[in-house]
This record gives C-alpha cells, sequence and structure tokens, in this order.
C-alpha cells in the first residue's frame, strides 16, 4: 500500500512532466474506481493548464488554472505510468499533454479521483478532519500533549489516527516509535513530554529518508514506460520478527495485532 513517502514521490515525479503543462485530453476507461469519477472531470480538466502540484496527507493534488484541483488517492494498489510502452487493462483514467501520457493504474480500484474547488481545498471533508502534517511545523510537542490528553487507545493506534497526525501509515509509525524508543502498547495519554519531543524528529526522518529513496530511484522515472509509486527501503523493525534489534541490546523483534494490523517492535529498548 502506498504511504505518505511514495505518494510524495509520486506527486514529485509527476511534477516534473506536469507543471506547466496544458492538459490535451483526458479518458475514464471505466465509471469510477472507489467511488464514480466526477461528473465534469473530463470537461473540467480538458485543456486546463496544471499550475502546481502538491500532497496533503496520502493525497496528490493538481491545482489547475481553472480553479479547480484533482485530488487523487492510491488507494491499495494504484500508481501513475508515465509513457507506458502497452496500455493496461487497470489504466483506468488516462491523461495526455503534448509530451507525455499519464495513466493512472488501479488494479484493486480502492483508490479514488476527486475535483475540489483549489480555495476550498481545507474545507473538504476529507482534508477537514485531518491533523497536521508529519513534515509540517504544525507537528508539535504541544499539538501531540493535547491531541493525546486522556486517550487510553495506544500509542500505535493514536498515530494511526488521521485527525492526531496525517498521512501515518502502519510502517513509518513502527518504525518511528522504534526509533524513539517508546513501545507500542503504551497509552496515548501517558507518553511523556520528552518521549513526545524525541517521537516527533524520528517521524519527520524516517519519512524523509523513506522520500529520499524514492527520489533516488526518480530518474528512472524519466525513462519510458516509469513507473510512480512503489520503492523499496531498508526498514529497522518493520516485517523483522525474530531477527535482532538493530540496537545490539539482545532483544529480538516481536510482532503483535494492534487495530487488526502487525505491530514490530523491541521488548527490550521500546519502554
Ligand atoms: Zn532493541
Amino acid at each position: 500500500m502506498p504511504e505518505l513517502p511514495e505518494v510524495e514521490t509520486t506527486v514529485r515525479g509527476l511534477a516534473q512532466f506536469l507543471e506547466g503543462a496544458q492538459i490535451e485530453r483526458v479518458q475514464l476507461n471505466r465509471p469510477d474506481l472507489r467511488r464514480p469519477f466526477p461528473p465534469d472531470l473530463v470537461q473540467i480538466m480538458t485543456g486546463a493548464t496544471v499550475e502546481s502540484l502538491s500532497r496533503r496527507a496520502k493525497y496528490g493534488l493538481l491545482h489547475t488554472d481553472r480553479g479547480q484541483s484533482m485530488v487523487f488517492h492510491l488507494g491499495m494498489s494504484g500508481r501513475w505510468r508515465i509513457d507506458p510502452d502497452e496500455p493496461d487493462k487497470h489504466d483506468h483514467l488516462v491523461i495526455d499533454t503534448a509530451a507525455h501520457r499519464f495513466a493512472l493504474c488501479d488494479p484493486r480500484r480502492f483508490g479514488s479521483v476527486d475535483l475540489v474547488a483549489s480555495d476550498a481545498l481545507d474545507a473538504w471533508p476529507q482534508f477537514a478532519a485531518l491533523g497536521p502534517e508529519p513534515l509540517s511545523d504544525a507537528l508539535t510537542v504541544g499539538h501531540l500533549k493535547s491531541a493525546l490528553a486522556g486517550r487510553k487507545q495506544a500509542i500505535k493506534l493514536c498515530l494511526l489516527d488521521q485527525a492526531i497526525v496525517a498521512g501515518l501509515g502502519n510502517i513509518y509509525v513502527c518504525e518511528a516509535l522504534w526509533r524513539a524508543r517508546i513501545h507500542p502498547r503504551k497509552q496515548g495519554g501517558k507518553v511523556t513530554k520528552p518521549q513526545l519531543a524525541r517521537l516527533i524528529p524520528q517521524i519527520q526522518d524516517v519519512l524523509t529518508e523513506s522520500i529520499r529513496d524514492g527520489g533516488s530511484s526518480l530518474r528512472d522515472y524519466a525513462q519510458p514506460d516509469g513507473e510512480l509509486g512503489y520503492f523499496a527501503t531498508r526498514f529497522d523493525v518493520y516485517d523483522r520478527v525474530g531477527e535482532p534489534c538493530r540496537r545490539g541490546d539482545g532483544g529480538t523483534i516481536r510482532r503483535i495485532p494492534q487495530g487488526g494490523r502487525s505491530t514490530f517492535y523491541c521488548p527490550v529498548c521500546q519502554r
């Protein structure tokens, strides 16, 4: 599943080709993904110029000169294919500029595409409920302390709550908690200020490092048939059950279920 770094990398990759470009043709190959495509998508986007791209949580945004932004979510399996050699039966939305073709390929169709007025993005229901971006200055100890106050839920689950921090997924929460040496089952309300002060830079570092890993593979996307959306990165705890903790503290990485998903942690260094 694409997480925040993959979405950020996708947005940066698309921006190389789309920023400032005029969209000449928009083709829908089916009526819907997770929900129907907007009825006026083809009409609004055809002939529009993409002024800029950005990301909010795990959504990518194409801001057009028509006061409308196209907002996409990659769902479980979505990716953008740039200048594909061959069409794919899962290319559900295809956008052409004079120079390039962009195909949104989503075999499982858990993704989405919406049109939102650019000056009303903050009020769009999917965005209005979101907490601060993890890579922004708005993610502070003060914000987390008040958002977590009184929460009995495990810190792991609190950090997956998009209203507390936007865009964090399972892998990066596991990694950040290991780096900050915080036990994933600790109650959110009981995580101390010094722990939160350790946690925030670890969240930011693990995301930034992963975006950099993705960025280093970005040049591949300039090749024909480039694909945006997925890359391999090296994790310290995620998917390492039974292996030794990389801190060399004698701990063995454990896996526990939390909220229906696997958490990986070291019982020695995470308290
Ligand atoms: Zn350890």
